[in-house]
């Protein structure tokens, strides 16, 4: 019987610890499965914390349904029946800028009408499908910004996408990778000759499917419902771990993963514990990954420790309804640069999602921090609390004392697939060919979503069956 051990229990381990059990039981192999995770809680990044009647999202707070991973996922774990999807208020989002907010337009007359561009702005962006626009660069690593100002101008890149890579990444769009970011976009920039040409393409396509009956092919943005469970996202991981039973061996740091005799692995953990296994996954951060493989294969961990991180400070800030003026009738907004503010953004947390506070009370989860303010993460709690509520203020008009506060730190908190990554991601893989048996899987490489975390897990399980088979 093969042994195959799996490193980090965030939803990435988890999910290929549950498909590959799963698709070795459908092809009656047995396998030894153990997942040794670092915490005494499995979830990684995923922790709701239920408090004074709020749910608190430690990290992510749902998942697109845009596309089927996670949603098969929770078929077929059993869970679909609790999922719970954001409320319709959850697609309006809105930016703030010169001094105000502004809802994100959905669609052309709304775009026209929005105050949020100005006019030039506005040209600017028309002129994205015509040939004014130069194609890609050939042979570039084209950064987001660089992407943004050739198709779609300046501002359109100060009140559009900077707010979306600092909503999705905590990142600078200067520094990172359009492709290794937004390969669809890249794609569709490719394919269609521009982004507006290939959003007309592509409703047209859709049009022509819906009318012959066929199912529909999924949008060209990142669109879909945020989708959670009542009882926060941790539902998916704590019944991901509940499934796994004993599989899942919680408080097991490892130190070192070195290679054994005749092609055997050897992990060392923190405790003094050693694992012989045949295969092993590592999905842990990137950062950890490079620690237990330094002296097995150095020039892997190096490239894996180059790939960056940013740090991000998550804040609760709970209020009683009444004290609070704004209609909350949305999934929050985030915050262009320029306005100078402390935070990313905030999200209207207990809006999208019912019972997120208890009757009577509302729910703000605000952002801080990124790769642009590194230095963010380390102020203190009295510090954050006072920068949120001066964003507050001017952005929502909030003056009121929050009842209840949370603060939660990731000092490394998304993994920044800045210009180059591709190419690390290459010569990640040149290494890999040499140490057969080890596979890497998480967050760091090709997606941080958590529906990318669940289609690495899908190609890391197909990966080991190929090996046992
Ligand atoms: C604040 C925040 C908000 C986010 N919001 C969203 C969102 O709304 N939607 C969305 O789709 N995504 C969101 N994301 C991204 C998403 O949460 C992550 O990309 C995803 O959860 C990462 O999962 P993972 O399993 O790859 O890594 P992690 O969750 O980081 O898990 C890695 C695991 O490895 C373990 N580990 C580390 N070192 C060792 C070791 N030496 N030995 C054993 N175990 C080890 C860790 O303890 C951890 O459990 C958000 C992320 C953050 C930080």
């Amino acid at each position: 019987m093969k042994k195959v051990i799996i490193i980090g229990g965030g939803i990435s381990g988890l999910a290929t610890a549950w498909l590959l059990r799963d698709r070795a039981r459908a092809a009656g192999i047995e396998l030894d499965l153990a997942l040794l995770e670092k915490e005494e809680l499995p979830g990684g990044k995923i922790r709701s914390i239920r408090e004074e009647g709020y749910i608190c999202e430690w990290g992510p707070n749902g998942f697109l349904d845009s596309k089927p991973q996670t949603l098969d996922l929770c078929t077929a774990i059993g869970v679909s029946g609790k999922l719970h999807r954001s409320n319709d208020n959850a697609r309006k989002r809105f930016i703030f800028s010169g001094g105000e907010l502004h809802r994100l337009p959905e669609g052309g007359p709304s775009f026209l009408k929005s105050r949020l561009i100005s006019w030039p702005g506005k040209l600017r962006l028309a002129l994205e499908p015509t040939p004014l626009v130069p194609g890609p660069p050939k042979g570039v690593d084209e950064s987001l910004a660089d992407f943004a100002r050739r198709r779609l101008g300046r501002e359109a890149l100060d009140k559009l996408i900077a707010p979306m890579v600092s909503g999705i990444f905590a990142g600078d769009p200067e520094t990172m990778s359009l492709v290794s970011c937004f390969p669809r976009i890249a794609e569709l920039e490719r394919d269609y000759g521009g982004l507006i040409r290939a959003m007309i393409m592509l409703a047209r396509k859709k049009k022509q499917e819906r009318a012959a009956g066929k199912a529909v092919s999924s949008a060209a943005g990142p669109g879909g419902v945020l989708t959670s469970f009542r009882e926060g996202i941790q539902s998916l991981t704590d019944a991901l771990a509940a499934s796994l039973g004993e599989v899942v061996k919680p408080g097991k740091e490892v130190a070192k993963v070195a290679r054994g005799a005749g092609g055997a692995w050897k992990i060392g953990c923190e405790d003094g514990s050693e694992h012989d296994a045949d295969l092993v996954i590592v999905a842990s951060p990137a950062y950890a990954a490079a620690e237990m493989l330094t002296g097995c294969d150095d020039g892997l961990s190096i490239l894996l420790r180059q790939i960056p991180y940013a740090s991000m400070t998550v804040v609760c800030f709970g209020y009683e309804r009444e004290r609070i003026s704004h209609p909350l009738d949305g999934f929050g907004y985030l915050i262009t640069k320029k306005e100078g503010r402390s935070t990313l953004g905030t999200l209207w947390d207990s809006s999208m999602f019912e019972q997120r506070a208890p009757e009577g009370k509302v729910l703000l989860r605000s952002m801080m921090g990124g790769a642009c303010f590194p230095e963010y993460v380390k102020f203190s709690d009295d510090e954050v609390v006072a920068r949120v509520r001066k964003d507050l203020k001017a952005t929502m008009g909030i003056d009121a004392e929050p009842s209840f506060i949370r603060i939660f730190r990731h000092p490394q908190a998304i993994p920044q697939y800045v210009v180059g990554h591709g190419k690390r991601l290459q010569a990640l893989e040149e290494r890999l060919g040499g140490l057969p048996g080890l596979i890497l899987t998480g967050n760091s490489y090709r997606g941080i979503g958590l529906n990318d975390c669940v289609a690495a897990a899908q190609r890391a399980a197909d990966q080991v069956m190929e090996l046992v088979r």
